[in-house]
């Protein structure tokens, strides 16, 4: 079978600057990939090359083992590809279930898409403010209806920028749960996150990546006590 994504050699660069330097990864059907690093490591520059916002200098991208390096975003999309954004991307004067309503809408089921919606909103833990507009949201809530309108185009893969930020201990945590019950459903997640406790509770495999390089990769475990990892965070994992 071949990895529900799979990135080979990409290569960005800003003027003379490398923001990513031949960066390869892997994301399997079922599993939770982390992709960490510094800030500007290139981790969020490397989904928009796999989104389709962004065009490679060199490098290929495949979905569930066909090449999409040519297609654009929307064609990724019903590819089975819904990504996050790090700055939030709601509709600020829709409603938390208007804003899930219209992915539901764009995704493979429509005529099902309230029923699917309404199941977003109680496995989120978001009834409470289903009916609030959403630049009315904190912004820990505001990223899990992200998150939630990411699955609502019930996507093979998804990749999520940074979706703890803002949640404190209590939500992070169930947000790994909620991590860990997509993939149970065959769903491969790629997590870029800061909250290394999260990253190291719920990935099965952590890429890392330093100053557009992926410098390592492998299990939690391995990864916590590599020499490079340690030397590129300086000690702060
Ligand atoms: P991360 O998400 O890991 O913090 P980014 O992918 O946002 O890193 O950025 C990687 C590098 O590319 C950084 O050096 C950043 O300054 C640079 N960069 C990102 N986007 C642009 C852009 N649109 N134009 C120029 N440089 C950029
Ligand atoms: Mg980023």
């Amino acid at each position: 079978m071949p990895s529900l994504l799979r990135v080979d050699e990409v290569t960005v660069a800003f003027g003379g600057h490398l923001a990513l330097d031949s960066a390869a990864l892997c994301a399997e059907a079922g599993t939770i990939t982390g992709l960490i690093g510094p800030n500007g490591a290139g981790k969020s520059t490397l989904f928009d090359v796999i989104c389709g916002l962004r065009t490679p200098v060199q490098g290929r991208v495949a979905l569930g083992g066909r090449d999409v390096t040519r297609l654009g975003p929307a064609r990724r999309a019903r590819h089975g590809l819904a990504r996050t954004f790090q700055r939030l991307e709601l509709f600020g004067r829709l409603s938390v279930r208007d804003n899930l309503l219209v992915a539901a809408e764009l995704g493979p089921d429509r005529r099902r898409a309230g029923q699917l919606v309404d199941d977003i909103i109680d496995r989120f833990g978001l009834a409470a403010v289903s009916d609030t507009s959403a630049d009315e949201l904190p912004t820990g809530t505001a990223r899990l209806v992200e998150v939630g309108r990411a699955v609502a185009a019930r996507p093979s893969v998804i990749l999520l920028d940074e979706p703890a930020a803002g949640q404190d201990h209590t939500e992070t945590e169930r947000f790994g749960e909620l991590l860990r019950a997509l993939a149970d459903e065959g769903t491969a997640v790629l997590l870029v996150e800061h909250d290394m406790g999260l990253v190291m509770n719920v990935c099965d495999q952590v890429y890392v990546l330093d100053l557009g390089k992926i410098i390592a990769a492998g299990p939690p475990a391995t990864i916590r006590t590599d020499p490079a990892v340690l030397a590129a965070y300086l000690g702060d994992l």
